[in-house]
């Protein structure tokens, strides 16, 4: 390594033990923190995240990018580093300080009005902070700067060199099909079994769950499973990431819940030791994080081999389901039903909810629909896409935090993620042949070596799409998703 390069992973080193020390604190603040303890975090936040911006635009760190920059003899490996540098420094030099105030203002204001908005079921509180979000977001693609497409600088904000021109052409492919899907899928359902619901005793089920993370080979020694509100991943580091899950009535669902936080700590723990404390390290967008948790969720999750195993682990603590078999077993929790809330829905129509909220983000940027109009729309499309009509706004456009929270152009990685997820799984099955037989012994220690090779090790090195086409040989194709739904859901 060049000295120039140490010189730049120097001065990274602050960012870095800022940023992390934010996502400790955010991780804090949803598993320990006290309940009347919260003013005192947001202000630690504040000052921390203001501290982080500066350190990325400091002359410090400018004056070690340039430098590298400027090098002569530059390796891949300072070239991949100043793409993805470059990515955040280039961002936040562009957005103003002001509009950044403006946007985290608004977004605590917005929240605010949401809940009330929710609790109230009247969607014209939320509306007017809604239309500000969409009018920032608008000037936030301008300050950023795009290609063909303002809501392309949206996007790639999460998914680096994704356009809106590839999130068209992906719901182009799989509306059809899906729709299809989900109505011939309905008809063969089992008939919809109370029994998936009923609380458990907790203390077991948290056994079965630390038991998953040895299948699945998390590490505990640098991670953590956690209980909170909202399952997810904090990944303050490779070496501590940490992740939680939920304890609900649903009786499968914290267990798919939590092999999908499992998937996007694999992810992080798995990052080359080359790339730790560098900017490589870390997941490389969203799409394809979400592809590692869907995975670990949904090929693992739903396999038959997975439950032959937890099935009679789940007996002791749930005695109804005694008699239920394996088979029988997989077929409730496979169940295809249109739900109006997106978080509940299954595997096929899961896409048809998020292809809603891409299709309005645009219809309101391009100036197609007004905000106080979303009900409506909303309403419109959930009848076309899903035939259901959602009875209230709470169960239609006001269920997402993400737009009160600010955040527009995000939604479409989910989809990208449960696509490339069946995409890596036909990949690995030509090349691990004996793939069925590791899912039905729950050896995943070859599969996963397959998902650090190909994706995890590399961390930022590749682009998204650099990595995906290294991977698989191909670009992102859809058609591994629609046949897999079909195998799943319309064989009998
Ligand atoms: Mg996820």
């Amino acid at each position: 390594m060049g000295q120039k390069t140490k010189n730049l992973l120097e001065v990274y080193q602050d960012y870095q033990a800022l940023n992390s020390t934010i996502y400790l604190l955010e991780w804090d603040q949803q598993v320990m923190l006290p309940p009347k303890s919260g003013n005192y975090r947001a202000k630690q936040l504040g000052i921390l995240s203001r501290l982080s911006h500066e350190a990325l635009i400091s002359s410090n760190m400018l004056n070690a990018y340039e430098q590298l920059e400027k090098e002569q003899n530059k390796t891949s490996d300072d070239l991949a580093i100043l793409r993805v540098l470059g990515r955040k420094i280039r961002n936040a030099r562009k957005i103003p300080v002001a509009l950044s105030e403006q946007k985290a203002r608004l977004s605590s204001e917005s929240h605010a009005a949401w809940q009330e908005a929710r609790e109230k079921n009247d969607f014209s509180i939320f509306a007017p902070f809604l239309e500000k979000t969409f009018k920032l977001a608008k000037q936030t693609a301008d300050y950023l700067g795009y290609g063909n497409h303002f809501y392309d600088a949206l996007l790639d904000i999460y998914e680096e060199g994704c356009t809106t021109q590839d999130c068209i052409a992906i719901f182009d492919s799989i509306r059809v099909p899906l729709t299809n899907i989900a109505k011939e899928a309905e008809k063969l359902n089992p008939k919809k079994a109370d029994m998936l619901e009923k609380p458990g005793d907790k203390t077991l089920q948290k056994e079965i769950h630390l038991e998953m993370l040895k299948d699945l080979h998390f590490n505990t020694e640098r991670g953590r499973l956690d209980e909170c509100a909202h399952p997810m991943c904090m990944d303050i580091h490779p070496h501590d990431v940490r992740i939680t899950t939920r304890f609900i009535p649903l009786i499968y669902s914290s267990y798919l819940s939590t092999l999908h936080e499992i998937g996007h700590g694999l992810y992080e723990q798995n990052i080359s030791s080359k790339w730790v404390d560098t900017p490589i390290s870390g997941g490389v967008s969203l799409g394809i994080h979400e592809s590692q948790s869907r995975f670990w969720e949904n090929i693992i999750g739903r396999s038959k081999g997975f439950w032959n195993k937890y099935l009679p682990k789940l007996k002791p603590i749930y005695p109804h389901l005694q008699d239920i078999s394996v088979d029988e077993w997989i077929k409730l929790i496979n169940y295809v039903s249109p739900t109006p809330i997106r978080t509940e829905s299954d595997e096929v129509t899961y896409n048809l909810h998020i292809m809603i909220r891409f299709e309005l983000e645009l219809a309101i940027l391009n100036g197609d629909i007004n905000v106080k109009d979303l009900p409506h729309y909303w309403k419109e499309k959930m009848e076309k896409y899903l035939g259901i009509t959602p009875k209230n706004d709470v169960e239609g456009c006001l269920q997402d935090i993400h737009w009160a929270e600010g955040i527009i152009g995000y939604f479409p990685t989910y989809t990208i993620g449960n696509i490339l997820c069946y995409q890596f799984k036909n990949k690995m099955e030509q090349d691990l042949t004996n793939f069925n037989q590791l899912l039905d012994d729950v050896e995943y220690k070859p599969i996963l070596n397959w998902l650090v090779d190909k994706i995890h090790t590399h961390g930022q090195y590749y682009s998204p799409k650099e990595l995906v086409e290294l991977a698989c040989k191909e670009k992102m194709n859809p058609i591994y998703f629609i046949e897999a739904m079909k195998k799943r859901y319309l064989s009998t």
